[in-house]
């Protein structure tokens, strides 16, 4: 076997490992990207697969377009993934450019010499623009949200695509073998396809980084989002409530307000369990619109809401917010107008969540024993000392 055919034979395997890697993780984690890289590293492997049984053939124009179409296919198949997990842009004109390519390779093989540059930069552009546009799909959006995986994703696939470029000139430069048939034997081929080794296997990769990183973020998300209100979990709520204090940085007050759906239970009893879930889900919405910086379903029908940079009347005008949606909210059930309560901490600076949610806790309560369908703020030590020396004075 001349050189170059035992590296088709190690690409070949390379990419049917990969697939069946990808394969694995995207049934395992439920992550769609993997079949897209999976069909993607089958396609190549198929490619290298045509190409090994290339010098036996007797049908070379059919060779030739087999291995372009099967490397194709498979860079379109990578992007795509990327581009619908990565980006709200439309495929459709990804998969017409690859049609194009497609329609337009015949052309080609047909119009130009094997050994000229027009064929040369002509087979080996539509990988490059493809492989790039899969680097555009990851630097979409902000690249500081980009994790270092996805990163470096974006870099192995930049090089790929230059890769091809300067594959279009060596083949221009040194020939590519004097027909299909002899294209293994060539220099050319144990360059390209030394190359094609190593960065397919940089590429594949870096895919399962991305891969992987994807599969643990979706686990950490449904972990920490309550599945009905799509709020933070209790946990979750503390975590980030203590973060963005942490962070803060404006000259506002933090303030926290606690809610609870009132008669919850005779809303259930009456109307069913399903109604009201739909009204946990509305009420969660209308609590996260209302603009708090960190909301969570604590538990049952209780939420919380902090604001980081507020005051006593942002607060106000939040729970005015949350209370006026919640009203004009249509549940399609005749009669249903659920309200809730709501007990409001501004906070001390130097006291701790748990202390300011415990205030606003018991102003909760205090709005439920006043009627419901209320807000109370909460005193703390500081102005209830206030309060009671200036009743002294009155007195
Ligand atoms: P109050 O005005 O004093 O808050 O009265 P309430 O009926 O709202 O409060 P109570 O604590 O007695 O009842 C809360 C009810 O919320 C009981 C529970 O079955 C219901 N509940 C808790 N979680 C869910 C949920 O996820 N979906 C639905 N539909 N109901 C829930
Ligand atoms: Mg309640
Ligand atoms: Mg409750």
């Amino acid at each position: 076997m001349a050189n170059a055919t035992y590296l088709l034979a190690v690409n070949f395997s390379i990419g049917l490992a990969f697939s069946l890697a990808f394969v694995s993780i995207a049934r395992s984690q439920r992550v769609t990207m993997g079949y897209w890289f999976a069909a993607g590293f089958l396609s190549a492997s198929s490619t290298a697969g045509v190409e090994t049984l290339a010098p036996a053939t007797s049908a070379p124009a059919l060779v030739s377009f087999l291995s372009f179409s099967g490397l194709l296919t498979a860079l379109t198949m990578v992007t795509v993934g990327l581009f619908r997990n990565f980006t709200t842009w439309s495929v459709w004109p990804i998969l017409a450019l690859y049609l194009g390519f497609e329609a337009a390779f015949p052309a080609v093989l047909r119009g130009a010499a094997r050994d000229s540059a027009i064929h040369a930069f002509a087979y080996q552009t539509p990988f490059a623009t493809m492989t790039a546009l899969g680097g555009v799909a990851l630097l979409s959006g902000s690249m500081s949200r980009r994790s270092v995986p996805e990163r470096l994703l974006a870099g192995v696939l930049f090089l790929t695509s230059a890769q091809f470029l300067f594959k279009a000139f060596l083949a221009h430069a040194i020939g590519t073998g004097a027909s299909v048939q002899t294209y293994a034997f060539s220099s050319y081929a144990q360059y390209s396809q030394t190359i094609s080794a190593i960065l397919s296997i940089l590429l594949g990769v870096c895919l399962m980084m991305v891969l992987m990183e994807e599969s643990q973020s979706r686990a950490r998300h449904t972990l920490l989002r309550d599945h009905l209100s799509g709020l933070w979990t209790r946990r979750a709520f503390f975590e980030h409530a203590e973060a963005a204090l942490k962070r803060k940085t404006g000259g506002g007050t933090p303030v926290v307000i606690l809610c609870d759906l009132d008669h919850f239970k005779k809303i259930n009893d009456t109307y069913g369990h399903a109604v009201g879930d739909e009204v946990i889900r509305v009420f969660a919405a209308c609590l996260e619109a209302a603009g708090g910086d960190v909301c969570g379903r604590l538990g049952g029908e209780e939420f919380a809401a902090l604001t980081v940079n507020g005051d006593a009347s942002l607060a106000q005008l939040q729970v005015e917010a949350v209370r006026s949606r919640l009203y004009n909210a249509a549940f399609g059930q005749p009669g249903l107008r659920p309200t809730a309560s709501f007990g409001i901490a501004i906070m001390d600076p130097d006291e701790s969540l748990a202390e300011a949610i415990n205030r606003a806790d018991a102003a909760l309560y205090e709005a439920k024993a006043r009627g419901r369908n209320r807000f109370v703020f909460s005193r703390n030590e500081k102005d209830i000392a206030v309060v009671l020396r200036e009743a002294l004075l009155r007195r």
